[in-house]
């Protein structure tokens, strides 16, 4: 097995199928090769947490990689399956597909640059989905916080604050230009501090992104008008939006959006707070990834080319190609996907004769 290589080249004959492929092998046993598992472990564990660390680790392996690296040409026997995760760490990749989920924050393998994606398509396969990504906005808990109303730049209410995170990160970035603002009464912040309690939440994962956003990215205000001036928000818009909510959380019945009677709670009594949740919001991080990749035949994983033909023997599987996680993603559906995928690819390139 070949540990710490990065396959930089697909070699073809004349009918587009993959004869072998050319790779930089970290030199086994090398003082590089140990320092490259070290930093690769740094960067696993805070990646999601420290980004500047994060990305000094990544451009540390990418050094370690460019310098210490040595060449190999592997012939291929049967086929080559991609399976080289997606593209959300090349920013450019990502700025120029998938603008909308470019403000969040990456998450992904260190390999997540998109050379899979481009080594297909180096063979001659055709991208999709290109545009879609995933951006993580997790607000419960603590609990009470879901009890308030999401707002969009123009103060509008755009969503059910209680659906799962990634469908509140869709309703952003997709259609409310990555903005969204947590507004919550002081009745709900009492209740939020008491939720987040020592021994209550995660310490490191939910309960320090909380305090710290309510610490730096919650503006606080004794009334809706003033809140709405502090937060840039038409004032007018916000005043309707809450009093709209107070209606329906009076009534515990969400017409407008169909959230659960056990979180609709009217804002009552000041003060007011609002707290910034964009995708783009860099205290309050919103872990994002890519889901489009390389399109590939449905029964077989094959990548395919623009005339609707397959590549003889490449497949794609995960998130190099388009799966069942690439128009919208919910828990688990990204690594199924995977798994599945893989398979797939496994089980036909196992057919083909060498
Ligand atoms: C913290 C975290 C939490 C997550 N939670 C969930 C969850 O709850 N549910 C869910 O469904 N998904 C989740 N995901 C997303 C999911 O893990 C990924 O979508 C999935 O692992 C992608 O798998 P993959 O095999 O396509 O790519 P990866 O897991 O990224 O693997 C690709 C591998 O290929 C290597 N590689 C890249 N380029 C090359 C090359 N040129 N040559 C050789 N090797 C290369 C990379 O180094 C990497 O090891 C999470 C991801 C993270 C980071």
């Amino acid at each position: 097995m070949a540990m710490h290589s990065r396959v930089t080249q697909l070699i073809q004959d004349n009918d587009g199928r993959i004869l072998g492929f050319k790779m930089l092998q970290v030199a086994p046993g090398s003082v590089a090769e140990k320092q490259f598992v070290r930093y690769y472990r740094w960067f696993s564990k805070i990646r999601m947490y420290v980004q500047p660390l994060a990305n000094r680790l990544r451009a540390k392996l990418d050094e370690i990689e460019q310098e210490h690296t040595v060449t190999r040409l592997v012939r291929v026997k049967n086929g080559v399956i991609l399976s080289a995760g997606g593209f959300i760490f090349n920013r450019q990749m990502v700025r120029h597909y998938a603008p909308k989920y470019y403000p969040g924050a990456p998450l992904g393998s260190p390999g997540c640059n998109g050379n899979g994606i481009r080594l297909g398509e180096t063979a001659g396969g055709v991208t999709g989905n290109m545009a879609r990504g995933s951006s993580w906005r997790f607000i419960n808990p603590p609990k009470s916080w879901v009890e308030g109303l999401m707002v969009n730049q123009d103060g509008k209410r755009f969503v059910n604050e209680a659906s799962y995170g990634a469908r509140i990160g869709e309703a952003m970035a997709e259609h409310n230009h990555g903005k969204g603002i947590l507004v919550f009464s002081h009745a709900m912040l009492k209740d939020v501090l008491f939720q987040l309690m020592p021994g209550k939440v995660w310490l490191l994962l939910q309960t320090a992104p909380a305090v710290l956003s309510l610490l730096f990215n919650t503006k606080k205000a004794a009334t809706i008008d003033a809140l709405a001036q502090r937060s840039h928000l038409p004032v007018e818009a916000l005043r309707e939006s809450v009093a709209r909510y107070n209606i329906l959380a009076a009534k515990k019945e969400d017409d407008d959006f169909h959230k659960a009677a056990e979180y609709l709670r009217p804002l009552e009594q000041g003060p007011f707070y609002a707290m910034d949740v964009s995708v783009g919001n860099k205290l309050f991080i919103c872990p994002t990834i890519t889901l489009g990749g390389l399109v590939v035949d449905e029964l077989t994983g094959l990548v395919k080319r623009e005339d609707g033909s397959t590549i003889p023997n490449l497949y794609a599987a995960g998130r190099t190609a388009i799966g069942v996680a690439s128009h919208s993603y919910v828990s688990g559906l990204s690594l199924a996907d995977c798994v599945f995928s893989g398979r797939r690819a496994g089980a036909h390139i196992s057919t083909i004769n060498q």
